[in-house]
């Protein structure tokens, strides 16, 4: 098509030599930004190349802002104007030099003094249009003479001097007339890079337009086609088009390609990778677009385009939080006829024959505008609207024959679908969902899809010897472990602070990072919070011994988290709140772990488990299952007193700090209900019959008091060894449970007298044994033993849970 002044020669080699580039606001908003961009246009476009820019940083947000403030009374429009002014003109002084930077300066200092005589009220400027395209107009410029600065030839050009268009909600563009308009600009001048403003055309009465929020996506392939060129680049901060949004999703991956269905149905979906209107200009057989990263220039790009073969696969991974159902009554012919005339496609729509409805969901921006219309319609209106929904979608070609479509369909079957369906062009699957989305959930749904190495989480509860000892072998064990998931850790805490960071906390002087980095906080609250870390699963390891954790563990299933636990409070509480938990776990259907509440790292649990899945039963169980008893009494004799015993235990660290929570076994009965439990008995603490070894007036007492009067002890406890020792037997304080033929569970906690030569009576100061009888051990027990605490056999039960953990979650994918 001929144009004035221009050869057909000059038209086509614009179309063959000239590439289209766009940068956004964030390629530009600092010096250092501009000066990458500028570095990227010299040695990545082509000497004739085009460059569409957007307003440097949020420099349209604060237009916006300076225009609304102008309106209120007070001085915050000027405010903000001083200090758009000092980032417009501290960006001139910081890029350029001499006459270029005066030239500049000058320019800006011109516009933002109509900027002020319009706050002033010295100005009338209607539409804000007009002071918008500044911010366009801005970086245009400033960008042009940064490249003739640094030797490249180059000019700016204000779209509104070629760019026509029909005010509209959408503007229309009036193509010939902006063609020709743009090749005269451009055509007559090879070797010159245009620098064009994005976002902003002029109107048939010559006011300013602008093109839409974030519009100079569009600007960029609309500039490309007006010279029919074959490819626009569109910079981005991110590399390409990635599987899913990577502010919301974590590994993700960036996609090779893309054909032109798929973007556009990721557009009409929702997804913010590209403006929707960015492909309506497209010659689609000719262009491509390239989304491609301007801080990895190296990084893949993702080409947008039309491709021979394109495999069935799912791409793109998207959901919205929010989406509004429609619901209308098939019966009111009328108002369905009229539906066929709103001028906006739902998300996704369905029938319901047999309830005589049709659903339309809509994204939730829209609900303001389909209100209006529903109002303005003159049909009696029986549309009910219906809030509380969201949408998760899969997009990519022929997805029904991909194995992605049945994972998605599966693993969406434990949430709340309200419909599951495939968009028009059969290219997505859309789910609506009665329930909101948190980021967990949907990291698991992306990492199922794609099927990545799947990731955990571990916020670590506790920080004594324990947890410290845990966190060093974590370390170590750390390589092995990340070759069956992501595995860090989170957070670590104590009663009051935590020290939390989603990426996984640095663990190599972690002690010393805690102290500086660690905040109080609120169990209760930091468990609302949780879901959103980005992992497809939490655990929590509870390494404290504090009754109120474990009163949480119902409240920390149900949000979503695996328990591991070496406190002992939760798998002995009363009943009641037992049952809640185990309730509740189930519910969620979450993991418990809790192998070291009973001989620490002894692998009792995986003995009886073991068994029992073999088919046989246990009978009972019974033997030494305190470390600290253990030690007392195999220590006790006739030379020594039993206080000065008690004293020294005290003193190593062997008992509790008030010796008495051993004496008078309430550990011992913790651990008999958590194993009796384990076994599916059914027992509760008064079922238990415990022999306290305090006597009843030291009960009640001070625990400095029950120190001093310690050797009121040796009494009773002399007596007691000599009576034993009449039958040449031992006293040694032995715990028990056995099933009787008719199921009940007899249990007690007490002294025995053991003849001197039995293995309960010889075994190693602070060693456990657990003596197990069942259908098939039942003349010669299984006899487990080996010490019963401390803190590095103890971590390496936790471990071994947490190894636990990570296989039943592998095969639970
Ligand atoms: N500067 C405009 C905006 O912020 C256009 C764009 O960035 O694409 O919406
Ligand atoms: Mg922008």
């Amino acid at each position: 098509m001929a144009i004035e002044g221009l050869t057909e020669e000059q038209i086509q080699a614009a179309a063959e030599s000239v590439q289209v580039h766009k940068f956004g606001g964030s390629s530009l908003a600092d010096a250092f930004c501009y000066r990458r961009v500028a570095r990227i246009v010299t040695e990545y476009a082509g000497a004739s190349d085009v460059v569409v820019v957007s307003a440097a940083g949020d420099t349209t947000n604060r237009i916006l802002a300076i225009l609304r403030a102008s309106q209120q009374a007070g001085d915050t429009a000027t405010i903000l104007l001083d200090q758009l002014e000092s980032f417009q003109q501290g960006l001139i002084s910081e890029l350029l030099s001499g006459e270029l930077e005066q030239q500049l300066l000058a320019l800006s200092k011109e516009d933002f003094a109509r900027f002020r005589r319009f706050v002033a009220g010295e100005e009338t400027i209607t539409g804000d249009a007009e002071l918008l395209s500044y911010g366009e107009l801005w970086s245009a410029r400033l960008l042009a003479a940064l490249l003739r600065k640094q030797g490249t030839r180059a000019e700016h050009i204000d779209a509104r001097d070629f760019l026509r268009a029909e005010d509209a909600p959408e503007p229309i563009i009036q193509e010939p007339e902006s063609r020709a308009e743009l090749l005269r600009r451009v055509a007559p001048f090879p070797g010159t890079r245009f620098i064009v403003t994005g976002f902003i055309a002029r109107g048939l009465n010559n006011e300013s337009l602008t093109l839409g929020r974030n519009g100079s996506d569009y600007s960029a392939t609309l500039v490309g086609s007006l010279l029919n060129v074959k490819q626009v680049t569109i910079w981005k901060d991110v590399a390409g088009v990635y599987s899913a949004d990577p502010r919301k999703i974590e590994r993700v991956v960036s996609l090779p390609s893309l054909d032109w269905a798929e973007a556009e149905e990721l557009a009409r979906l929702g997804s913010p990778v590209l403006h929707p209107r960015t492909f309506q200009p497209v010659n689609r057989e000719r262009m491509v677009i390239s989304v491609r990263s301007s801080l990895k220039v190296e990084n893949q790009q993702t080409r947008i385009g039309q491709f021979e073969h394109t495999e069935p696969r799912g791409k793109v991974f998207t959901s919205l939080s929010e989406v509004v159902l429609f619901k209308v009554e098939l019966n009111d012919k009328a108002l369905v006829d009229k539906l066929n005339e709103l001028d906006l496609e739902p998300l996704f729509a369905w029938t319901e024959p047999e309830n005589h409805q049709q659903y339309l969901v809509f994204h939730q921006n829209h609900l303001e505008y389909i209100s209006r219309w529903l109002e303005q319609i003159d049909v009696g209106n029986t549309v009910t609207q219906i809030r509380g929904y969201s949408m998760v979608a899969l997009v990519g070609n022929r997805i029904q024959e991909t194995d992605q479509y049945t994972t998605f369909k599966l693993q969406l079957g434990e949430q709340k679908v309200r419909r599951f369906g495939l968009g028009e062009n059969g290219n997505s699957a859309i789910a609506i969902l009665e329930q909101q989305l948190d980021s967990r959930l949907l990291n698991r749904l992306h990492s199922q899809l794609f099927n990545y190495r799947r990731s955990l989480g571990v916020l670590v509860l506790g920080r004594g010897n324990i947890g410290t000892a845990w966190l060093e072998l974590f370390k170590q064990q750390r390589d092995r472990i990340n070759q069956m998931m992501d595995v860090r850790v989170i957070g670590i805490a104590n009663s009051k602070r935590l020290w939390l960071d989603y990426s996984g906390v640095e663990l190599s002087d972690w002690t010393s990072n805690f102290d500086r980095l660690a905040r109080p906080y609120v169990l209760t609250e930091l468990l609302r919070e949780l879901p959103n870390a980005p992992y497809d699963e939490l655990v929590i390891l509870d390494l404290t011994d504090a009754k109120p954790v474990a009163q949480l563990y119902p409240s920390l299933f149900a949000n979503g988290l695996h328990i591991i636990s070496a406190n002992k409070r939760a798998g002995s509480a009363e009943e009641s709140l037992y049952r809640e938990i185990r309730t509740i776990q189930h519910e969620y259907k979450r993991e418990w772990l809790y192998n070291t509440t009973v001989g620490a790292g002894l692998p009792l649990n995986y003995a009886i488990n073991d068994l029992r899945g073999q088919g046989d039963e246990i009978r009972s169980i019974s033997g030494i299952f305190s470390g600290t008893m253990s030690w007392l009494f195999e220590n006790f004799n006739a030379e020594t007193k039993f206080s000065d015993l008690v004293a020294e235990a005290k003193q190593r660290g062997y008992s509790e700090p008030d010796p008495r929570e051993d004496l008078s076994c309430q550990d011992l009965v913790r651990k008999l209900l958590i194993l009796a439990r384990e076994i599916g008995l059914n027992l509760d603490w008064e079922d238990i019959n415990v022999n306290s070894l305090v006597p009843e007036h030291l009960q009640n007492i001070s625990a400095e008091q029950f120190m001093q009067r310690l050797n009121e002890l040796d009494e009773p406890m002399d007596a007691m060894l000599q009576e034993a020792a009449k039958d040449g037997k031992v006293p040694r304080l032995l715990a028990s449970f056995s099933v009787t033929d008719e199921k009940r569970v007899k249990a007690q906690i007490g002294i025995e007298y053991i003849p001197e030569g039995d293995m309960l009576a010889n075994l190693i100061p602070g060693e456990n044994i657990f003596v197990i009888y069942t259908d098939w051990y039942s003349e010669m027990p299984l006899v487990i033993s080996g010490p019963g605490a401390g803190k590095h056999v103890t971590a390496g039960g936790v471990q071994s849970d947490l190894n636990q953990l990570l296989a039943r979650l592998s095969a639970a994918t």
